[in-house]
Order: C-alpha cells, then sequence, then structure tokens
C-alpha cells in the first residue's frame, strides 16, 4: 500500500557518476535541501521536494513501489529492469519522463581486438558477459542468435582475458577500459544517458501539483543549459545575412539606435555560440557582439 504523502521524494544516486549532476540539476529548478546525518535522506527546505540518496539499481525499484516518486537514473539501469520485468512477465511500473543530457554512454558489444567483425551472425554459440542480461537477451532474440549469456554484476571488460566469455557487452563512453583489455565495440544496443524517471500512473493531489511545477521548472533548466542571451548591433542592411546565421533563436528583438539604419538585435539562442559562429556573425556585419548566460526561463 502506498501511503499518502503530500510531499514529493526524489531517488538519486549518492554516490558515483550521475550523484552530483543530479543534485546540481535538481538545485538549479530552485530546490535545497538538509541533510540528514546518515547522509541517507535530504529534507526539502525551500519545496517539499525530499531526496532519497540510493544505489542507482534500486531507483527503478523505488519508483515501482511507490516508496519514491521520481528518480533520476541511467536509461541503461531502467530499460534493464524494464525489460526484466517484462520477461517475468510483470507489467510496466516506471517509464523515462526526461532525457536530462548527462551521463552519456552507450551499452556496445564489445570483442577482442584480434577478431575481424563480420556482424551478428558471428555471435552465435559464443559467451557474452554482461550486467545487462535483459537487454542482450532481447537484443540477441531480435538478431535470431543463440549465444550464452553471462551475467556478471561488475569488472566485465576483463571477463575475456579469464576466460569467463569470449565476448562482452558493457557501457562504454570513451571507450579507453575496453582499449585497456584489448577489447573494440562492434554493436551498439542502447545509447544512454542519465534521464528522470517515474511511475506508468499519474500522481494525485499535492504531490500531481509539485511534479507539475518540478517538470515545469527542469524543462526551463533544460533549456537554458546551453541557452544564452545574444546581443550585439548591425546595420538595417546586413540582416538578411545575419539572421540565417540564428538558425536556433527564438524570435529576435530588434531595436533601433541612432536613426533608421543601424539595429540592436537580442536574441536567446539554444545552440552553442561557438567562437566560430561569432566570428561568422561579425563577418556578416554584426558589431559589438556580446553572449550572456540565461540565469533562468520559464516558458
Ligand atoms: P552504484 O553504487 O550507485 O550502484 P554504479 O557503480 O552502478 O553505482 P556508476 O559507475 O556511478 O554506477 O554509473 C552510473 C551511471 O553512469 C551508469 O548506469 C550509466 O548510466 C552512466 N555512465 C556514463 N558513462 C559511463 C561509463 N563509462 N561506464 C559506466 N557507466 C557510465
Ligand atoms: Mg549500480
Amino acid at each position: 500500500a502506498v501511503e499518502s504523502r503530500d510531499r514529493l521524494r526524489i531517488a538519486i544516486q549518492k554516490s558515483g557518476r550521475l550523484a552530483d549532476p543530479a543534485r546540481a540539476l535538481l538545485a538549479s529548478c530552485g530546490l535545497s535541501w538538509r541533510e540528514s546525518r546518515d547522509r541517507l535522506f535530504c529534507y526539502g527546505e525551500t519545496l517539499p521536494v525530499d531526496l532519497l540518496l540510493v544505489r542507482d539499481d534500486d531507483i527503478p525499484g523505488l519508483i515501482a513501489d511507490g516508496v519514491c516518486d521520481l528518480g533520476i537514473v541511467g536509461r541503461n539501469v531502467l530499460e534493464e529492469q524494464d525489460a526484466e520485468r517484462l520477461r517475468g512477465g510483470a507489467t510496466p511500473a516506471f517509464r523515462e519522463m526526461r532525457s536530462l543530457g548527462f551521463g552519456g554512454c552507450r551499452l556496445a558489444l564489445a570483442v577482442p581486438e584480434s577478431w575481424s567483425w563480420q556482424g551478428p551472425a558471428q555471435l552465435a554459440g559464443t559467451r557474452i558477459a554482461t550486467s545487462y542480461p535483459a537487454l542482450l537477451q532481447a537484443w540477441l532474440e531480435r538478431e535470431g542468435i543463440v549465444a550464452d549469456v553471462v551475467t556478471l554484476s561488475g569488472s566485465v571488460e576483463i571477463a575475456p582475458r579469464l576466460g569467463q566469455a569470449d565476448l562482452v557487452c558493457d557501457l562504454v563512453s570513451s571507450g579507453a577500459t575496453l582499449a585497456a583489455n584489448q577489447l573494440k565495440p562492434v554493436a551498439t544496443l542502447l545509447e544512454s544517458e542519465a534521464v528522470l524517471a517515474g511511475p506508468v500512473g499519474e500522481f494525485d493531489g499535492e504531490r500531481a501539483l509539485l511534479a507539475e511545477m518540478l517538470l515545469r521548472r527542469l524543462d526551463g533548466a533544460l533549456r537554458t543549459r546551453h541557452s544564452r542571451l545574444l546581443m550585439f548591433q548591425a546595420e538595417r542592411n546586413a540582416i538578411p545575412q545575419l539572421l540565417p546565421l540564428l538558425p536556433d533563436a527564438e524570435t529576435p528583438t530588434l531595436l533601433q539606435v541612432d536613426g533608421a539604419d543601424r539595429l540592436a538585435l537580442q536574441a536567446l539562442c539554444h545552440g552553442r555560440l561557438t567562437w566560430q559562429r561569432l566570428e561568422d556573425l561579425k563577418r556578416a556585419g554584426a558589431q559589438g557582439l556580446m553572449v550572456l548566460p540565461v540565469e533562468s526561463l520559464l516558458a
């Protein structure tokens, strides 16, 4: 039975790759907390939104059981546990609500560097070490391949050297860990990043309002992550050359300065304003270019 609460509870990783960015993202939504002495619970101060600090593997289950309302976890973990539930005949109990733009990696098959890769058919009869057996099994079935899935909870990449497996299915970001173990990635099963996970059903009462507000703020924070306010001046006749360089800008504001022919432009740009782009703008007639950070945005 789900206790009725009028506070929202979000599960995040206690320590690890997603712990700091998850907290920073929630803090950028205006949340702040007082931490319990055992560092497992953070009591929401500015808003009734509390954090539970846990192992990432526990997050989908906490949502499924209604212990937490939301969670920040890798898509890889969420999809693996979803696939596992599906195999066991259970109905979906959590879903991805937003992708958060950090913790990027992919779940990939990696074979010894000495192999020449001809395609998935080559995997028939091999032993594949992984911490993602449900996702791997589902992929093998889709490809029509029968192979031996060896489930390991950690140090998957050394399994081939230890003779436990012929190849691995593991998370890769830079590929350095694979290379250090003389493995090379050959196929991607899942593109992953940190996601906001929530229950399949709707929230009710106070928590519905809190969740709605949090999502609204989160969308603003995610959108402003790369957003900058761009300002410059230009002659009126240069504007047609300048606007095509700003395809990611929301309707720019044009202000007249010093008579009719000189304009000041300000535009909220959502893509990256690289030096290259600023130089292109300058060449097209922009003067006094200035890029400002966006503190908050409420659509
Ligand atoms: P926990 O103690 O919480 O169980 P963990 O060891 O399972 O921690 P981390 O290594 O901190 O987890 O990784 C958390 C998530 O970070 C992964 O599930 C994945 O989504 C993401 N990630 C990004 N890059 C990588 C990478 N190169 N290797 C592993 N995970 C990565
Ligand atoms: Mg884990």
